[in-house]
């Protein structure tokens, strides 16, 4: 049986991971989430951190957000820390506080999708679901050479009735590990190890040599331009940031003043623009300083950031009404954007 030989490859290569020692659902669920756009080396601790910090459902539901968005500072896709607080209030009010045993209730809870349903459903109650992520699409798709993309509805159905056809009545929860892991060690998306896989003799993409063509590649996206100026606006001691709104990226975290660009821009007509005059009016400054980053990507923008320097003196604080004047000290407890967070650690 092809499930049997993928268990066993996983017995004897399986990475030691702290979710997977552990059928408490709320752990998984947390590693889950966290697994969902980041890689698992750096997974690792921040999963620690977190749990170290919300041992339990009741932990997490009783915390403030900005908390919660403080222990996820660096991970990104800041949505999915919203969706645990708010799921996990859920659960409290609504089960008791008890994680809920059956998928049809796991996907009801806010941030959870089938794949991850599935997973918490298998792994902490060893229910019958093959959970279909990233790792199992590419791994199904060379084995049964499938061109078909997960981006339709009609490939998403296609590979799920693959999935539990391959899981059969292999012990769900480690028949999901064990693919997941197979296709993250084994068949990799670059330079698959067909050389000594055990499927060899029944994998389509290695009989017909498809494994760089299989699986089908997802159409590209359109990446957007954003220009940001940052002004750093300080003293020995202080420097003022901004909340972000609800409407872009980055939603309700904290950041230096800001100032968009439709394009680059020279220092003398940013401190010649509207948005600087209306800043900085009636202030006394000193520009002391301007740093270009490299450019920090997004799944759908590049983002081109520069940093400016403004020294302005300590009385001058009180007159930006609208904005936090932060002590150095204690910057860090505000959730930032990667680059801000990046950028003050480098200083
Ligand atoms: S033979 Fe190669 S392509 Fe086929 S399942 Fe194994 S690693 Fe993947």
């Amino acid at each position: 049986m092809l499930n049997s030989k993928i268990i066993n490859w996983y017995e004897f290569n399986k990475r030691d991971l702290p979710w997977r020692n552990t059928s408490d659902p709320y752990k998984i669920w947390i590693s889950e989430i966290m697994l969902q756009q980041t890689q698992v080396v750096t997974v690792v601790d921040y999963y620690l951190r977190f749990i170290n910090s919300f041992p339990s459902i009741s932990a997490l539901a009783s915390a403030n957000e900005q908390e919660v968005l403080n222990h996820w500072q660096g991970l990104g896709y800041y949505s999915r820390a919203r969706n645990l607080h708010s799921a996990a209030k859920s659960i409290k009010d609504n089960y008791k506080g008890v994680f809920p045993d059956s998928f049809d209730e796991i996907i009801k809870l806010k941030g959870i999708g089938v794949y991850t349903a599935s997973a918490i459903s298998a792994f902490a109650f060893h229910l019958p679901y093959a959970a279909v992520d990233g790792n199992v699409y590419r791994v199904l798709s060379r084995l049964f050479g499938v061109s078909e993309s997960t981006s339709s509805p009609k490939g998403k159905k296609e590979f799920q009735a693959l999935a539990d056809e391959l899981m059969a009545d292999a012990p769900p929860h480690i028949y999901n590990q064990a693919i997941i892991e197979f296709g993250a060690l084994q068949c990799t998306a670059k330079n698959p190890d067909c050389e000594v896989c055990p499927l060899q003799a029944q994998c389509f993409a290695y009989i017909n040599k498809q494994q760089d063509v299989l699986p089908a590649k997802k159409k590209k996206v359109k990446v957007i331009d954003r220009f940001f100026y940052y002004l750093y606006i300080y003293n020995d001691t202080r420097f003022l940031l901004q909340q972000r709104g609800e409407r872009d990226i980055w939603r309700n975290l904290f950041e230096f003043p800001l100032i968009e660009a439709d394009n680059k821009i020279e220092l003398v007509d940013l401190i010649n623009s509207e948005a600087w005059e209306t800043l900085l009016k009636d202030i006394k400054v000193e520009v002391t300083e301007r740093k270009i980053t490299k450019t920090h990507k997004l799944s759908h923008q590049n983002l081109h950031i520069e940093f400016v320097h403004v020294r302005i003196e300590n009385y001058e604080f009180e007159k930006f009404k609208s904005l936090i004047s932060v002590d150095k000290e204690v910057a860090m407890n505000y959730p930032m954007p990667k680059p801000i967070e990046m950028y003050l650690a480098g200083k």
